[in-house]
This record gives C-alpha cells, sequence and structure tokens, in this order.
C-alpha cells in the first residue's frame, strides 16, 4: 500500500500535532500519520488525498482551485529542495532523514511559499519556531514531545 498523499500535504504532514477540521478528520489524519512513521511510501496525487478523504462528503475546499495552486507550489519547492521532480505518481519515502530535511527547511521558511493564506499558518509557524514539538509524523525532534 501506499499513503496517497497531495503535495502541500508534503509539508501539513510536518507539523501535524493532532489537530484538524473534525474529530473524524483528525481521527484518519492519525492513522495516515502512523502509516507514514512506519515509513510507508508516499505516493503524490493530484486532487483529493488520504487525508482529505473524511472531507469529501461535505461542501469542502480540497476540490478548489486555490487549494491546487498549493499543491503546485508545494511540488515546486519541495523538488527544489531534494532535486527529484515531485509529480503525480511520484513515489517518496518518508524515511527519517528525509523528514528531518523537510523540517529544516519548513523551520526556515524555504518550504513556505504553499502556505500562504491557509488558516493554520499561525499553528505550524509556531510548531516550527518551536523545534516541532508533538508532531505526530516521524520522530518528534524534542523530548516531551507528547507521543
Ligand atoms: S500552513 Fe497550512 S498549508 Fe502550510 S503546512 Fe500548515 S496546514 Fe499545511
Amino acid at each position: 500500500m501506499t499513503v496517497r498523499l497531495r503535495a502541500h500535504h508534503l509539508l501539513c504532514m510536518l507539523t501535524f500535532v493532532g489537530k484538524g477540521y473534525s474529530p473524524a478528520f483528525v481521527e484518519n489524519y492519525r492513522q495516515v500519520a502512523r502509516r507514514l512513521s512506519a515509513g510507508e511510501t508516499i505516493e503524490i496525487v493530484e486532487g483529493p488525498d488520504d487525508i482529505c478523504a473524511p472531507l469529501l462528503d461535505g461542501d469542502t475546499h480540497c476540490r478548489e482551485e486555490s487549494v491546487a495552486a498549493r499543491d503546485r507550489q508545494a511540488a515546486e519547492a519541495v523538488a527544489a529542495l531534494t532535486g527529484t521532480a515531485v509529480d503525480a505518481g511520484t513515489l517518496i519515502v518518508p524515511d527519517e532523514a528525509l523528514l528531518e530535511r523537510l523540517r529544516a527547511a519548513f523551520g526556515s521558511g524555504e518550504l513556505r511559499a504553499a502556505c500562504g493564506g491557509c488558516e493554520w499558518s499561525e499553528l505550524c509557524s509556531r510548531v516550527a519556531a518551536h523545534g516541532f514539538p508533538g508532531i505526530l509524523v516521524g520522530k518528534a525532534p524534542l523530548a516531551g514531545g507528547g507521543r
């Protein structure tokens, strides 16, 4: 199995600390986080993904062009960082070395262009500024990180 992620969720997964749009959304996201933490391969998809899934029955932003634009910005930024194209069908192994590299670039602002206008931006900035405590994808870098 692969974890199907749209490109901007490569960023969002870095700061996921158990907050989200609804209890069902968070529970599903926690399951995705467990799979990613176990090293399951990511498959990049266009449009709604395994994290969006619980939102798709309702009036959701997941299919909006603004979100697709966020995906494109994130794909470009991750590709520039890693030197590997990020397109639909790209497979990415979320090992700790990659997650650390992504976190460092997220914290420095290098990966944040895609975050413009996002309602969660303040939370994500705070998580990054404090060294990613309590994150649920990969190993929380600080002791006492809430897992
Ligand atoms: S600010 Fe929004 S788009 Fe950026 S990582 Fe956080 S949740 Fe994702």
